[in-house]
């Protein structure tokens, strides 16, 4: 029997120290605040930023919501995130994506300003990932990182094998991973991949974060592997009803390795603690007016 690696209990814990933190800040009249820009109608996104609204209530801090209708152009967001860039009341900014199809992504996230880039997502702060420096990071592939540490797992000399080599999650993933005090061993798999399921199978810590439902099976697999699943992907069962099922094989594999993640409560919790680590990180680089 694999050991469930459980996120939600550790992120409980945190919420209790966010609270703390946010009211002490408030104490000394600096008042936690966030602002999440929405220019898109996709229901996913509609979910994830009430989740979020909920998360940050919880923990203590403010989170105002901005939207931009269907016929924005990059101009109109562009002034939006001038405003929230200047505004000192403001520590923390997340545009949400995807954003409506004539709008320029990257241009657009590169204009968030690095200092309240709590979603890791300005080039600036993806260079410093790679440089191993303080920096914003993506928080899903910071709480990967963070369930597997909070979980006692020493990745010193650990072959770690990542399925998916997304901007937010196998890229800074893997740059997190190799900096030195962590030092892992890592290599990045992705669709063009030879040989996946022997490579996956060599692997101390396997990560999958692909985006396809119960993509990893036994066979990706062995004994003492740590699987961390990423996936959260939406499958309709026989009944006709919707459940969440991550990129691994869960009831396939979880007893032929020994510790895997959950989906969900596995590393969706810790997504949020992420995020809102940020915001602290944030403010505190503020308050200092350290540049980051
Ligand atoms: P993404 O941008 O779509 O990237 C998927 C990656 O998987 C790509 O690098 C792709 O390879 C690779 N891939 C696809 N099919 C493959 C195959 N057959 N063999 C090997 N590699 C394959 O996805 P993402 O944004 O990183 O998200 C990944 C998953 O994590 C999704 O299920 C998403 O819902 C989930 N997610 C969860 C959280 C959370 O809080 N738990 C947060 C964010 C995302 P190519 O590059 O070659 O196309």
């Amino acid at each position: 029997m694999s050991v469930l690696l459980k996120g939600a209990p550790i992120a409980r814990e945190l919420y209790i120290d966010f609270k703390k933190r946010s009211e002490e800040l408030i104490a000394m009249a600096v008042f936690p605040k966030i602002e999440v820009l929405i220019a898109s109608d996709d229901p996913a996104i509609e979910t994830y930023s009430s989740m979020i609204t909920k998360n940050c209530e919880r923990a203590g801090i403010i989170c105002g919501i901005n939207r931009l209708g269907k016929e924005s152009s990059d101009k109109d967001i562009l002034g939006v995130l001038q405003k929230l860039n200047t505004d000192r009341s403001i520590h923390g900014i997340i545009v949400m994506l995807p954003l409506w199809k004539q709008l320029d992504e990257k241009r657009i996230l590169s204009a968030v300003s690095p200092m309240k880039d709590i979603d890791g997502v300005n080039p600036y702060n993806a260079g410093k990932t790679v440089l191993g420096d303080d920096s914003f990071t993506p928080n899903t592939a910071q709480a990967c990182k963070d369930i597997l540490q909070k979980s006692g797992i020493d990745l010193k000399g650990k072959h770690v094998v990542i399925i998916g080599r997304s901007n937010i999650v196998g890229k800074p993933l893997a740059n997190m991973l190799i900096q030195k005090g962590i030092d892992a061993t890592v290599t990045i798999c992705h669709s063009k991949t030879v040989n996946l399921k022997e490579i996956c199978r060599t692997a101390d810590v396997l990560v999958a974060a692909i985006g396809s439902p119960l993509f990893v099976t036994g066979d990706f697999t062995n004994p003492d592997q740590v699987i961390v699943d990423v996936g959260m992907n939406e499958i309709k069962c026989k009944d006709g009803s919707y459940k969440l099922a991550g990129d691994v094989d869960f009831e396939n594999v979880r007893d032929s390795v020994s510790a895997i993640t959950p989906v969900p409560g596995g590393v969706s919790p810790l997504t949020h603690t992420a995020l809102i680590e940020n915001v602290f990180k944030a403010i505190k680089f503020q308050i200092n007016e350290q540049n980051i």
